[in-house]
């Protein structure tokens, strides 16, 4: 038998609400409570950066594959509000505008510590360049205050600021070390 999989984004997201408050009625309430946040997070993403809640909730449900009960929570799709929010293409331009196009020279700065780093070290010391914009260089003992040891992936979500990818997921990673002014 064909199943007719539901759009994603609103209608994937209620479909998959109503089958499981099918088969589990007692917590359906609860579960609803879930679809009614991720709207409201959706609405709060669209909004700050101008485009309609169904494309960020395509956007999300296109990227999740797991149970949204799970799925849709603050370390996922966090409060935006009082952070600095960019799209991703915002931040290339701007990390070309500030250092060229080649990427493995664009600098970053720890949040905790203030080091300044580039993938390229990270790179020649056999580490992914992309932990460049994600760690601290003292982890590896690569520059930095020793102690600071600073991670983007620890539970403290300060620091740094929020890159939107083309699914609407939001990355935190360090600030550039030469970050522009705000023009407005
Ligand atoms: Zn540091």
């Amino acid at each position: 038998m064909e199943t007719k999989e539901p759009k994603k984004g609103y209608d994937s997201l209620v479909a998959e609400y109503e089958y499981w408050a099918q088969r589990e009625p007692g917590r359906a309430e609860e579960w609803k409570e879930k679809v009614r946040w991720a709207l409201v997070r959706a609405q709060q993403y669209a909004d700050r950066l101008g485009v309609d809640r169904e494309k960020v909730l395509e956007g999300w449900e296109e990227r999740r594959d797991y149970w949204y009960v799970n799925y849709y929570q603050e370390a996922n799709q966090p409060d935006l509000s009082g952070r600095e929010v960019v799209t991703l293409a915002e931040w290339e331009a701007e990390g070309e505008r500030l250092y060229g196009k080649e990427r493995l020279d664009w600098r970053f700065r720890c949040p905790a510590c203030g080091h300044v780093q580039t993938p390229r070290e990270f790179k020649a010391a056999g580490q992914s360049p992309h932990a460049a914009y994600l760690n601290c260089a003292s982890r590896y003992g690569l520059g930095g205050r020793q102690d600071c040891k600073w991670t983007i992936g620890g539970l403290l979500k300060v620091g740094g600021r929020y890159v939107i990818d083309d699914r609407y997921c939001p990355r935190l990673i360090f600030e550039f070390a030469d970050k522009e002014k705000k023009e407005d």
